[in-house]
């Protein structure tokens, strides 16, 4: 071999390992090193709803679970979110004598999906939530009150109290064994190429970076990826300019840590932003659903743009696409009254009136001036509406025939005084991710288990479908957390 030939094939040597040096850094699987620096039956990776769930539900089950959080405090989105949680069957519906069954929450996450939902993965969620209620009712889950407001076709939602919930799943967790440590991130998933299964994690913290086993199985819990703009702008680039707001920790670690493993996506296309938010708003308090109680929509130009009746989530993209991503609620008095009654988890008309964020008038006429609106156009567009409200009772622009969903019916908009709330759209979680089945088991891009691996809450796609039905979200953190603890506890 000449010298030549000999340089030529070592630095190609050298450059081809330089590749898979790189790749095995980057995204391809870590190999099981020969001893583990420490030993666990479960890891969960993330301490909001889901995690603390899966971990307390486990402990409780005997087994030995490391708890990691990558911030310096546990709770992520869910602690700072609305609280609502849809669930069936709960004895407060049977108090307040409303009919709902298993099947009729299926049907409601399904519809408000575009039956583009999985299946097997909704059905788990509405079959499991009659028995995750009963039992987080005894685990430390705090409500606000016991009050239901509506989500889909019938008032299912809870309204859960987080900061107290959070901290009293924090509190149990750890009494019964949880290995909790915050400031402690997950960095990368460990394969086992014998057994060809997930079997433990790489942990960084302050103290440097360790092996951890986790002999039943890895949860990821990691929440959401709202905070990542260039994942955002890989899945939806119009996302990538919205407001945000969420939990500091959503950067989509754990969506990272499953694809590099060859785990499938779901429902990617669908993230959305949720209306109605203030135009300052920082938390869910700047809120304000009024348009459910039967306000209508309208545009800089005063008119109406969609159906009111349909998802926040929905009204959502249609706000984005507006002049400046600004709309504006417009109601009167009667409507006003209602919304009082209801008020909401998250933000409310009172609140949005103490902070000065609501505007009034007499008229029509005085209210849409005060918004800077067009006060003929406004009006030629409440009249039109509330004509269709007063003999069709359809909306003849836009089909709207009810309040929210297929509830309530639509109402003209003519009882003095009058109010206007503009508001816009906020991107508050990411819907969509790892695709899992109905036991919380995570898909490869082939559609089979990736055996030792599990996702829960925010992370995963595939539940929701098109648009998220109120209440499924924090819902789906709290009940994945406990399907997937089920999952691991009867293996
Ligand atoms: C303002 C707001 C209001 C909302 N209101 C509602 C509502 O009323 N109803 C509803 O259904 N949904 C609501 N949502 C959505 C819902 O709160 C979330 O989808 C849900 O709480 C997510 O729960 P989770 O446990 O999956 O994630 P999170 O609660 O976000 O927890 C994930 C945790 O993982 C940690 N983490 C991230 N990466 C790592 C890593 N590499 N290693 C270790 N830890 C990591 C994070 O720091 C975080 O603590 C709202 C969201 C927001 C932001």
């Amino acid at each position: 071999m000449t010298a030549n030939r000999r340089a030529f094939l070592k630095s190609a040597g050298l450059f081809m390992a330089g590749m898979s040096g790189a790749a095995a850094v980057s995204a391809m699987p870590t190999a099981r090193p020969e001893k583990f620096d420490e030993s666990f039956d479960v890891v969960v990776l993330g301490a909001g709803g889901a995690g603390l769930t899966a971990a307390i539900r486990l402990a409780e089950g005997g087994k030995k679970v490391l708890l990691a959080e990558k911030l310096a405090f546990c709770g992520g989105s869910s602690l700072i979110c609305g609280g609502g949680v849809a669930v069936t069957e709960t004895d407060l519906q049977k108090k307040a004598g409303i009919k709902d069954s298993v099947d009729t929450l299926y049907e409601d996450i399904m519809r408000t999906g575009g039956q583009l939902n999985d299946k097997a993965v909704v059905r788990a969620y509405a079959e499991a939530s009659p028995a995750y209620y009963t039992w987080a009712m005894k685990h430390g889950m705090v409500l606000n009150t016991e009050n239901l407001s509506q989500s889909g076709s019938v008032p299912r939602n809870l309204s859960v109290n987080t900061q107290k919930s959070i901290d009293a799943w924090t509190k149990l967790a750890k009494k019964l064994g949880v290995d909790l440590r915050t400031n402690t991130k997950g960095e990368r998933l460990v394969y086992d190429a014998e057994k060809k299964r997930i079997c433990g994690v790489v942990l960084s913290s302050k103290a440097g970076t360790r092996t951890v086993e986790a002999k039943d199985g890895v949860i990821i819990a990691t929440g959401g990826f709202a905070r990542n703009k260039a994942l955002l702008e890989k899945y939806v680039p119009r996302m990538k300019n919205a407001s945000t707001i969420c939990a500091m920790g959503c950067d989509g670690d754990g969506l990272k840590m499953a694809l590099a493993y060859g785990a499938d996506v779901a429902d990617m296309p669908y993230i959305k932003a949720t209306f109605a938010f203030n135009l300052k708003a920082t938390s869910i308090r700047d809120a304000c659903w009024v348009f459910r109680d039967g306000a209508i929509v309208l545009n800089k130009e005063g008119k109406r743009f969609c159906n009111e009746e349909i998802s926040k989530k929905d009204i959502g993209d249609y706000v984005l696409d507006q002049p400046d991503a600004v709309a504006f609620n417009l109601y009167d008095s009667a409507i006003r009254e209602d919304a009082i009654t209801m008020d909401e988890s998250g933000g409310s008309v009172t609140y949005s009136e103490k902070k000065g964020l609501v505007l009034k008038g007499d008229t029509i006429e005085e209210v849409a001036k005060k918004a800077g609106l067009d006060p003929k156009v406004v009006r030629e567009t409440v009249d039109r509406y509330n004509e269709d409200a007063k003999t069709t009772g359809v909306d003849r622009d836009f089909g709207r025939k009810h309040l929210v969903d297929i509830s309530g019916k639509i109402r003209p908009i003519e009882k003095a005084p009058f109010y206007i709330f503009p508001a816009t759209a906020v991107l508050i979680s990411t819907y969509c991710g790892v695709k899992i089945n109905g036991k919380a088991e995570v898909a490869d891009v082939f559609g089979d288990v990736i055996p030792g691996l599990y996702a829960a809450g925010e992370v995963t796609g595939g539940f929701h479908g098109r648009s998220y039905l109120g209440s499924t979200a924090f819902g789906k953190a709290l009940i994945f957390g406990y399907i997937a603890a089920e999952t691991i506890l009867k293996a």
